[in-house]
């Protein structure tokens, strides 16, 4: 592949976030570790870990090829509490479960039908205004805090120049900065802060009012 379209993939992947510049910082081990790990010769049958992303994976050697699969045993006791029903009432007795009640455990933690007497309770107890508040407000404020994520990460690329690796020579190539730090302040951060502030009254006002 020439140079000129290395950088466009370069490009590409850095727009989709998987350029191996932005995912670089997940890996437990540097690059050039990494790279070593990678071409050690194995033999037929072994098989040993590596950490690619966020998970850690098994390999294996095979004639010819490796296979990859994610090491699930760490995480067992987590995945079975994710999809447990930690806050279902005691006298539960559901048994199964269909995407109504996934729906809310993600949310509740809860069965379906848990959460409608808990709701039901709720409203007997005349606090169920309360708590729909309180759910809104708290889904708003979670919204807002992924978008600021994404102003920060759009900040880092559009104003840090960047230094990648364009082909297997390991040639390296600068990558110059859209804007700088004071553009983007007066421009997407000012916007976004602007937009923040109206969001914010937002919630606060419909809190205030009923
Ligand atoms: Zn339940």
């Amino acid at each position: 592949m020439s140079n000129k379209l290395q950088n466009i993939k370069a490009v590409k992947q850095m727009l989709d976030g998987t350029h191996k510049f932005q995912t670089k910082k997940t890996h437990g081990f540097s690059d050039t570790e990494h790279a070593a790990k990678q071409n050690q010769k194995r033999e037929i049958g072994d098989t040993w870990e590596e950490k690619i992303g966020n998970t850690i994976y098994i390999i294996e050697q095979k004639n010819g090829f490796r296979v990859k699969k994610p090491k699930n045993s760490v995480s067992e006791e987590v995945r079975e509490y994710l999809n447990s029903y930690p806050k279902c009432k005691k006298d539960c007795c559901k048994t199964s479960y269909n995407h109504l009640d996934e729906k809310m455990r993600i949310i509740h933690g809860m069965c379906y039908d848990c959460v409608i007497e808990m709701e039901h309770e709720l409203q007997k107890q005349g606090k169920f205004k309360e708590y729909e508040k309180k759910k809104i407000t708290e889904n708003a404020i979670s919204w807002l805090n992924r978008a600021e994520q994404d102003v920060e990460m759009l900040k880092k690329a559009y104003t840090e120049s960047q230094q990648i690796v364009t082909n297997s020579d390991g040639l390296i190539e600068t990558w110059n900065a859209k804007m700088s730090p004071e553009e983007f302040e007066n421009t997407i951060q000012l916007q976004f802060d602007n937009f923040k502030k109206k969001f914010l009254d937002n919630i606060n006002k419909k809190e205030n009012n009923d």
